[in-house]
């Protein structure tokens, strides 16, 4: 399979069009629409920005890194063309009247947005099956989970309608999905992508990355997005690195720590053994492992989910019916209003998340969780620097067991609740971590989390570049 990078320089050549790769790619969206990776899809808006893209490579000018190259972007990163829904009926027929920056850089690279991806409402799972237009379909097996929440844009590029796309990550929604679909998937540390035009769940956790089919196309994806935006005051002022050039860097002397924390109990023995298997050829390769300690990752889901909640009830307030879209028709007063919409706009895991979040904020519960939670998050990350001051890399498996059955969010949510054990611990301390396959059980894929000090994605891409090229030997 070709890389974006060849491709874009195709284009730029004018050997290959992007007009002809926007036609591939809408046709694969509709001949795969069964998977509903989107929720819209932008066609003639796209079609129309690589023809002008073509034009202006035959004129000689230098598109970007992305010349030409149709992507796939999730429903909540706003876009200025189509709509963006969150995944709900309360933005059902909301357009934003900009791009978000993510987006923006996307186009400036040469970038052509194809569609919209579906994921849970407002980003609210593991997965993607709370979204109100119906779950996304796991193209490696149809009776699994494609995982969440950017589920849609990892089945985009699973199922190749696109060769990489734009997802966020609050608590292992890129990633998640990445290990379920068998892709690449990269949560960057937090401050690395400006959440400028990123609608919020919970703004202390929420960063914007990438996926891809190769560590090479996630990591080229991240390069043109990252970096310093003065609309984000949250986006660091740090310099960003080329990612790819640790990609042929190798693995020799990389010391890599396993916490015992988490390779003991509730870890499914097949993900075990796959994650394991992998190690070991990294370790034949001259990387170096070394068990490490993070006392505080069992409290990792509580002080999440209380956090993530918290948060999240004070974000999603501004959907109150005045503002943004629908409108309840039966409202006869003010209360009324904002009482109906919200009622009639947001679905049941919302609902349960806002009261969950607007619970532990209140007067009286607000030190023993929501304060109790901040200490938590306190801890993990000096669980982690201390970690980090013997290893390069932490690694865990993505999640701990293979992708459940359709359906098991709604008989079995703490199973799923659960399966975050690995991923939401890197979002409360803010570090990047690429999630990438394995091994192979069946038809499904098992997904390996690598967990980087903070803006060190050069070390994840590094390792993961050799484990990739070791792994698939
Ligand atoms: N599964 C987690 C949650 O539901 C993480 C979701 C995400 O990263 N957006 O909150």
């Amino acid at each position: 399979m070709a890389t974006v990078a060849e491709t874009a320089r195709k284009v730029q050549s004018g050997e290959v069009t992007s007009e002809s790769l926007v036609k591939a790619s809408l046709a694969k969206i509709e001949a795969t629409k069964g998977l509903n990776a989107y929720i819209s899809v932008i066609a003639e808006e796209a079609l129309e920005r690589a023809r002008i893209l073509d034009k202006r490579a035959a004129g000689g000018e230098k598109l970007g890194p992305l010349a030409g190259i149709p992507v796939a972007v999730k429903d909540n990163i706003v876009t200025a063309q189509g709509k963006t829904t969150c995944g709900s009926k309360i933005l059902g027929q909301f357009r934003s009247p900009y791009d978000a920056t993510a987006v923006e850089r996307l186009i400036a690279a040469g970038a052509v947005p194809v569609g919209k991806t579906n994921m849970d409402e407002f980003a609210m799972g593991s997965t993607s099956e709370t979204s109100a237009y119906g779950a996304p379909r796991n193209p490696l097996d149809e009776s699994v989970i494609a995982g969440g929440s950017s589920g849609g844009s990892a089945v985009a590029v699973a199922a190749g309608t696109v060769a990489v796309s734009l997802g966020s990550d609050t608590g292992g929604s890129i990633r998640q999905p990445a290990s379920c679909c068998g892709l690449v998937g990269v949560k960057p540390t937090y401050g690395r992508v400006s959440r400028y035009g990123l609608v919020a769940y919970a703004s202390s956790l929420d960063q914007i990355g990438t996926f891809g089919n190769t560590v090479a196309d996630a990591a080229l994806l991240l390069n043109s997005i990252c970096g310093w935006d003065k609309h984000d005051n949250t986006s660091a002022q740090v310099v960003v690195p080329d990612f790819t050039a640790s990609l042929g860097k190798g693995i020799k002397g990389k010391v890599i720590g396993l916490p015992k924390e988490c390779f003991g109990v509730g870890l499914q023995p097949e993900v075990r053994n796959a994650v394991m298997k992998a190690l070991e050829i990294l370790e034949k390769e001259g990387a170096v492992m070394r068990e490490v300690s993070i006392p505080s990752f069992q409290y990792a889901i509580a002080a999440y989910y209380v956090i993530a909640t918290a948060e999240a009830s004070a974000n999603l307030s501004r959907y109150d019916g005045v503002r943004y879209t629908i409108r309840s028709k039966e409202a006869k007063d003010l209360f009324g209003l904002y009482a109906k919409t919200r009622s009639e706009g947001f679905g049941e895991e919302v609902k349960k998340r806002i009261l969950l979040g607007t619970y532990v904020l209140s007067s009286g519960f607000y030190d023993a969780y929501y304060m109790q939670a901040q200490k938590v998050r306190r801890l993990i990350t000096d669980d982690f620097n201390k970690a980090f001051a013997s290893c390069d890399v932490v690694v865990t498996p993505t999640m701990p067991t293979l992708p459940q059955k359709v359906g098991g969010i709604f008989t079995d949510p703490m199973t799923q609740y659960l399966g975050d054990i690995y991923t939401v611990a890197v979002n409360l301390a803010g570090l990047p971590a690429l999630s990438q396959p394995v091994g192979r059980l069946g038809k499904l894929s098992v997904g390996m989390q690598f967990i980087g000090k903070a803006f060190q994605e050069e070390d994840l891409f590094q390792v993961a570049a050799a484990t990739e090229k070791l792994c698939a030997a």
